[in-house]
């Protein structure tokens, strides 16, 4: 769960205790423990389901970036799969960029290079057209690992809509010390959506 839904939640919760405060005696210490746990239950459960809905979205859009072209030809897709939180000093992943590179494994031939700075890195080859990434992985502390996917040659002809900024993100970053989220825009599965399938 990234830092803004921990918020929102959390301000909830609190508004939530506030009226149980009020309105109950002396069971109010065995009601809140109920109604934190439910709360952090229902939190959890949400957490996990939109997480499995954006996978299950950047799955079906390389799908249909490669029965078009290839995920190279699209803007946005390097985007994403380019933010690295070493270029901000940061320690964070965004959810959609392990997304996006997860997925897009399948696409790429991969041979492996030396690890330099980091615990992981490969060069992916585009099976299509064969344009060029650098892939770095690396583990922060138990909970925070980041992926990254860098152009280094692009082959395909661009034909996705140029990228944006703010960066919309439905779930967004996660970790210790994060990027300010100016940078970022929460948007709605749908406008998600819509910003990674929008052509030139
Ligand atoms: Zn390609």
């Amino acid at each position: 769960m990234n830092s803004y839904m921990i918020r929102k939640l959390l301000a909830k919760l609190f508004l939530s205790i506030d009226k149980t405060t009020s309105s109950v005696g002396s069971n109010s210490s065995r009601v809140l423990d109920d109604e934190l746990q439910r709360s952090r239950n229902n939190a959890r459960e949400l957490s996990i389901k939109n997480r499995d809905r954006v996978y299950a979205m950047v799955k079906e859009v390389l799908n249909y970036y490669n029965t078009v072209s290839c995920q190279c030809a699209y803007p946005r897709f390097i985007q994403y799969t380019s933010i690295d939180c070493r270029d901000y000093d940061g320690t964070f992943f965004v959810l959609e960029t392990e997304a996006f590179i997860e997925h897009a494994f399948e696409y790429f031939d991969v041979s492996k290079i030396n690890n330099g700075e980091e615990s992981i890195r490969s060069i992916y080859t585009c099976k299509k057209c064969k344009s060029t990434f650098e892939y770095g992985w690396s583990d922060f502390s138990i909970a925070i690992s980041r992926a990254y996917l860098k152009p280094i040659q692009i082959m395909a002809i661009q034909i996705g809509a140029e990228a944006d900024t703010p960066i919309p993100v439905v779930m967004g970053l996660c970790g210790h010390k994060l990027r300010t989220m100016e940078f970022y825009d929460m948007v709605t599965f749908d406008d998600f959506l819509a910003y990674i399938y929008e052509l030139k």
